[in-house]
């Protein structure tokens, strides 16, 4: 059986997939293997999940098939939720997806700091590759894990909590799979919060320059919707957090009461939008969370999309470019200079901010960032011919690539802008000396 990725631009190799029930089972196929891959929600949008990968341009593959490689899902595995309330954590397979996460957190009265805008990716595919929401004071996904719990190259079971292994542990987290298999994780929790989400409309971009630190830390998370073809930014959503869950009776499950924030008509020359609304112009805005101010649970309005609905276009690749948060406005405006180059190909953009972190390849290492991210029609000829130009753009504001998404920055440079790579070589030598982990995309981003 060959598979795809999310967007099927990707055809990984025909290795067996195996689906462990148990860690035992898990080390045996892993010490049974030559080349080992776990697979996440195969959300991401290049080679990240692949042995070895042939991107779908013309239709016509090689496909390799070779049996002593294995694919690795952990979608069977045995491994139960455990909330604990004195630590403040949560500790669940690397292999739930955030919507499952997030629903059965929040029915024990749990949440997690932030989320991306989906809930149908893994825990530990999505904190692989540094994936992240929005707001000025939350760091990525990747910065709530405080254990992680993985089977390495010879079969062992490793832990690693951030209070005892700090060091490794901070090159650990964003490992883009090459460590080991994740089979646990634990994470950071909060009590249930309550938010309502606003988005306003048309921001001229003017205002957007001149005003972007407020209008970025406007609301607890804040994501700019561009499609650079106006001087406007088309939608702005803001999603206020607006107190605890629990209702009057102290019921978990209970509907947040509304809480007027007292948000004007109109923000920076944005109008509050009147209805619901996707931020691609003429798609429907069912199966997005809901908006209008309307109160909810955390992660009902945190993620963009519903967990029962098709996220985004559906149709798309993406590419995401974080740069320092300092040179956010020179740096959209370099893009905006492309923007004659985006019409007909971009669905829209979404700019998001990240805090620092001190995690060794997360995008957001050392600095605040902003990400610069692009839906693109799903035509990779036409893609593949804007990225070099969207990079060049951004050349001079230190920029580093989504590690899950498509670009075309040469290995050097990639590796240039993590002052921690050579620990994190070192570290996957440690935990995987003959590269059982090591596919294509590892040895051109991190070893080439
Ligand atoms: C519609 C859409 C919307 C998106 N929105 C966002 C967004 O809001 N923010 C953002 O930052 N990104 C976003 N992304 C990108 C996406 O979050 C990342 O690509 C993420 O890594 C996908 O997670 P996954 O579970 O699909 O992992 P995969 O793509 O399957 O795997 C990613 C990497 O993790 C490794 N891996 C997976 N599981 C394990 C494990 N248990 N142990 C060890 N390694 C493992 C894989 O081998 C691979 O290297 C979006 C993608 C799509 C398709």
């Amino acid at each position: 059986m060959t598979i795809r990725n999310w967007s099927e631009n990707i055809l990984f190799s025909s290795a067996p997939i195996h689906e462990p029930q148990t860690v035992e089972q898990l080390q045996e196929i892993v010490r049974a293997s030559r080349k080992v891959r776990v697979l996440g929600a195969r959300h991401s949008f290049n080679d990240a999940a692949a042995i070895d990968a042939q991107v779908d341009v013309d239709g016509t593959q090689e496909v390799i098939r070779d049996s002593s490689a294995a694919y690795i899902s952990l979608e069977q595995l045995d491994a139960p939720l455990e909330i604990d309330s004195k630590r403040g954590t949560v500790t669940c397979s690397g292999g739930i997806t955030y919507g499952e996460l997030c629903v059965r957190m929040n029915a024990e009265g749990a949440a997690l700091h932030n989320t991306a805008s989906l809930p149908h990716i893994t825990v530990a595919g999505a904190c692989s590759t540094g994936t992240h929401g929005s707001g000025d004071g939350n760091g990525n996904l990747a910065t709530a894990v405080v254990g992680l719990e993985f089977v390495t190259a010879d079969g062992e079971l490793k832990h690693l909590t951030v209070e005892e292994d700090t060091e490794v542990f901070e090159g650990a987290v964003v490992s883009l799979g090459g460590i080991g298999v994740v089979t646990r994780m634990t994470l950071a929790m909060e009590p249930a919060y309550s938010m309502q989400q606003y988005v306003y409309e048309d921001m001229p971009a003017a205002e957007l320059y001149e005003n972007f630190d407020e209008i970025m830390s406007g609301a607890y998370s804040v994501s700019l919707f561009p499609d650079w073809q106006g001087d406007v930014v088309n939608q702005v959503w803001f999603k206020h957090r607006t107190g605890l869950m629990g209702g009057k009776n102290g019921a978990v499950d209970a509907e947040p009461e509304p809480v007027d924030l007292g948000l004007p008509p109109t923000l920076y020359g944005a109008k509050a939008a009147s209805a619901h609304v996707h931020p691609v112009p003429d798609i429907s805005a069912e199966g997005l969370t809901l908006q209008m101010g309307m109160p909810g649970a955390w992660h009902d309005r945190l993620h963009h999309f519903q967990i029962d609905s098709t996220p985004a276009s559906g149709d798309e690749l993406q590419t995401e470019y974080f740069v320092p948060r300092a040179h956010a406005v020179p740096a959209l405006q370099a893009v905006e200079g492309l923007r004659d180059r985006f019409r007909s190909m971009l669905w829209v953009s979404e700019i998001r901010s990240v805090a620092a972190d001190r995690l060794w390849l997360s995008q957001s290492y050392g600095t605040p960032t902003i990400g610069i991210h692009f839906s693109w029609r799903k035509n990779w000829p036409a893609v593949r011919e804007v990225l070099p130009l969207v990079e060049e753009a951004l050349a001079p504001f230190e920029v580093r690539p989504h590690w899950g998404k498509l670009f075309s920055v040469p290995p050097g440079q990639v590796q240039a802008a993590y002052p921690k790579m050579e620990d994190f070589r070192e570290l996957l030598r440690s935990t995987d000396p003959e590269g059982k982990f090591r596919n294509g995309y590892l040895d051109r981003y991190v070893f080439g």
